[in-house]
């Protein structure tokens, strides 16, 4: 027994954040789940108080020192200099793998896949979501699709533990590596090795989009599925909208130090302070919290009380069904309904029982392989010439020093150089590939040269992209059409 009580960060949020906040501690304080909160400010008015994060320096303070995080929904301002609130928590506190399960409680919930009961494990750190955008010409941008092996190898290691832990029967892994070789590639690969260690646990692949097409019609097929930020984003909100409604979804944000549970709903502040909102997605969000400290037996009632909710046809407004619902109640009615059913068990539905506690992965360094610099793809913005690729590819033919032959260049990855074709559209952004004219290795000094010649020659020079080979295994990709 814990003599004393867990210490747990709470934000109340904005819009309907405070009412469904309310209700959840509620329910929490009646099934005695003993735990001693500290509240924090965060959101819009910590916004408008001038700090563009959405959180002043002492509640970084408080979030820190607490081992878990009940967080309700915020409001993120529209427009520039704002980032998002909730990136910056999951990154900053390396709160590296984001679980979402998605159930259907049908007949209870309107819902067309009634079997549904699956997990979404979503690596929540890299991907698209590292944030590192530029627009580099008039006409171009871009944004830096990050993939590392010991973030994949932690949140995959994570998904099969997750699914041991459980009892889940299997973990699929879904990315887009046809097209995406080397980051989705690697994300693929890494999910190979690891499902090795796992052999009580069936390992399968799908490419994303095949695999959230089936997600969306036979989730009843999918059990734990492991994914790259972006997808999981995606895809966990196609799970919870197939379940039922995203009001009832909560979600757990798994660091070492510090995890953060929230719902997976907004701040809906079209329904805010109209006392309809359903706080079930919170709740969930709060049971994940408790099984994550331990204590899964508090987590257990009142997962079952709100089960037996369902049940009596007490529904909020976002899942009453005329013919399914009994009464249409709203928050504080449903909350009381939960608490009034706290100890019993559901008649249909399936009791949970929640044996496990938290799940947590170290995260590895990986050995380093042999690294050899090989050339360098070379970023212009070029718009001379009628924009005609074999313009600019002699006149980088002429510009080239020694020891460097220009491979090709391509235009939004096409090749349109040597032996492009005519219909290939081009921008004004050029990417122009030079190896080491002996096939072998350059050195950094060789780099400098080559960007001084071009740069000499009249080129405006945007960026560089190094080539490695990796124990002797080229680290790009090829050009389209190359
Ligand atoms: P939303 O999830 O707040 O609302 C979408 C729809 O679902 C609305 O019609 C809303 O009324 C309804 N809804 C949501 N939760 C409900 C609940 N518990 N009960 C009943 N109905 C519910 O999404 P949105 O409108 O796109 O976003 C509103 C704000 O929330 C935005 O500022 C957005 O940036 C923010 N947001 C915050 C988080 C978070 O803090 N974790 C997550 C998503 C969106």
């Amino acid at each position: 027994m814990n003599a004393e009580p867990t210490k747990v960060t709470v934000a109340h949020g904005d819009g309907i954040g405070p009412e469904i906040m309310e209700a959840a501690l509620r329910v929490l304080e009646a099934a005695g789940a003993d735990l001693q909160y500290e509240t924090v400010e965060i959101g819009e008015k910590v916004f408008d108080q001038g700090h563009t994060s959405g959180i002043s320096p002492e509640s970084w303070d408080v979030i820190r020192r607490n081992p878990v995080f009940l967080k309700a929904p915020i409001t993120t301002p529209q427009g520039g200099g704002f980032k998002s609130l909730n990136v910056t928590i999951r990154k900053s506190l390396n709160l590296y793998a984001n679980v979402r399960p998605s159930k259907s409680f049908a007949p209870y919930v309107a819902s067309s896949h009634p079997g549904m009961n699956l997990v979404i494990v979503r690596e929540n750190e890299e991907d698209l979501y590292a944030g590192i955008e530029h627009q580099q010409t008039p006409e171009v941008t871009q944004v830096l699709k990050l993939v590392t092996r010991p973030g994949s190898e932690r949140i995959i290691r994570y998904a099969f533990e997750y699914a041991r832990a459980y009892g889940r029967q299997k973990v699929t892994c879904m990315t887009k590596d046809n097209i995406m070789k080397i980051t989705d590639g690697l994300f693929h690969r890494v999910f190979d090795e690891v499902a090795q260690d796992y052999p009580d646990i069936e390992a399968e692949n799908q490419i994303i989009d095949i695999g959230a097409a089936r997600l969306a019609a036979q989730p009843e097929a999918f059990d734990v599925i492991v994914t790259l930020n972006l997808y999981g984003d995606i895809l966990s909100d196609i799970a919870s909208q197939v379940a039922g409604s995203v009001g009832l979804a909560g979600s757990a944000n798994i660091g070492e130090t510090v995890s953060m549970f929230e719902a997976v709903h907004g701040s809906a502040p079209d329904i805010a302070g109209r006392g309809v909102a359903n706080p079930s997605g919170l709740l969930w969000a709060a049971t994940q919290l408790l099984v994550h400290i331990g204590k899964g037996d508090v987590a257990e009632t009142i997962k079952n009380a709100w089960l037996c909710t369902l049940e009596s046809g007490i529904h909020t407004g976002d899942i009453y069904r005329e013919g399914l619902s009994q009464h249409r109640v709203g928050t504080d009615a449903f909350t009381d309904a939960v608490i009034d059913r706290l100890g019993q068990t559901p008649r249909h539905l399936r009791p949970v029982q929640y044996r496990a506690g938290a799940v947590n992965v170290p995260a590895r360094k990986a050995p380093r392989p042999q690294k050899e610099l090989v050339g360098i793809d070379v970023f212009l913005d070029w718009s001379e010439e009628g924009r005609d690729p074999n313009s600019l590819g002699a006149g980088l033919e002429r510009s080239t020093p020694d020891g460097w032959k220009l491979k090709m260049i391509t235009n939004r990855g096409v090749k349109v150089y040597p032996d492009g074709l005519p219909e290939t559209f081009s921008t004004d952004h050029w990417r122009c590939r030079f190896l080491a004219s002996d096939g072998g290795s350059v050195s950094f000094n060789d780099v400098l040269s080559l960007l001084a010649a071009a740069s000499e020659a009249g080129y405006e020079v945007i960026k560089t992209e190094h080539l490695y080979n990796f124990d002797g295994e080229p680290g790009y990709s090829l050009g389209q059409g190359e």
